[in-house]
């Protein structure tokens, strides 16, 4: 059995994938880690590296303002404030977490509280539909980041002009993601991993089959690099150098930019 969202009209696709993610958020991380073999992990500090938040050079003046949407249990966020406090010697960048989802909120909430930045102000949570965020203010924020999020949106288009709305002139929309494998042999063992080995460890670690295979299918769905990055620029978006993506193992995942102009 499978959730079958092809079928299954956009106002209940909300609420299902509101369900698979309250179903999974207390077993949230260890499936990440096991799914992907820890992977993940690399993925998020290579994204949050050639992010650089709190440099210097992008907001010379002051520190920077970070939404960190579909932020679920805070790993991106978490990254950043370490990355602009350790490696560039900032501490007063701020980022703001936002989900859907409040149980996912509320496990970063509680996991925030073993960071150094539980009670620094530098973190900031918020409960809300990507697709319209009305409290947060216009040119206001200096990167916008989601993370393996953007595939469950319903509309997706709406959250990329959301994205630019919120984002200051000359912010960044960076978005790190599953995406396409570009070998086929490759590709061919991605493949029977992904179907064959998750749905099962979903089923014996968390007790939950189905929301995974719904994962896995929705990956699968998800549009190509090419196509993605179109519908970054068709938001507004320039593409940095470009190019606007740089695949991770192989495309097993992905990270676009856009920066307003
Ligand atoms: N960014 C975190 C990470 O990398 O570990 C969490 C990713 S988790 C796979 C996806 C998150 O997207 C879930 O917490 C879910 O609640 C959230 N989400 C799904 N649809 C959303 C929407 N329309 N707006 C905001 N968040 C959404």
């Amino acid at each position: 059995t499978h959730f079958g969202f092809e079928t299954v009209p956009e106002s209940e696709k909300e609420a299902r994938v509101g369900a698979v993610f309250s179903s999974v958020a207390s077993s949230y991380d260890t499936m990440n880690d096991l799914m992907s073999l820890g992977i993940h992990r690399l993925w998020k500090d290579h994204f949050v590296r050639t992010l650089n938040p709190g440099s210097r050079t992008a907001s010379p003046t002051s520190a920077w303002s970070i939404l960190d949407i579909a932020g679920g249990t805070g790993d991106i966020a978490f990254r950043m404030l370490d990355h602009a406090t350790n490696i560039n010697g900032d501490l007063h960048t701020k980022v703001t977490i936002s989900d859907i989802n409040p149980d996912m909120l509320a496990e970063g909430k509680k996991r925030s509280l073993a960071t150094p930045y539980a009670s620094t102000g530098r973190l900031d949570f918020l409960v809300g539909n990507a697709e319209k965020l009305p409290s947060i203010e216009s040119n206001s924020i200096d990167l916008y980041t989601v993370a393996f999020g953007i595939r469950n949106f319903t509309d997706k288009d709406a959250a990329l002009r959301e994205a630019f709305r919120v984002l200051k002139p000359g912010g960044v929309f960076a978005c790190l993601e599953f995406s396409h494998v570009d070998s086929s042999l490759f590709n061919a063992f991605y493949k029977r991993w992904s179907f064959g080995a998750i749905p099962l460890i979903g089923q014996v670690v968390a007790g939950d089959r189905d929301s995974y295979q719904y994962l896995v299918e929705s990956i699968e769905r998800f549009p190509t690099q090419e196509e993605f990055k179109a519908m970054i620029e068709r938001a507004g978006f320039v593409a940095p150098a470009g190019v606007g993506y740089e695949n991770l193992t192989g495309g097993i995942a992905c990270i676009h930019k856009g920066i307003k102009p």
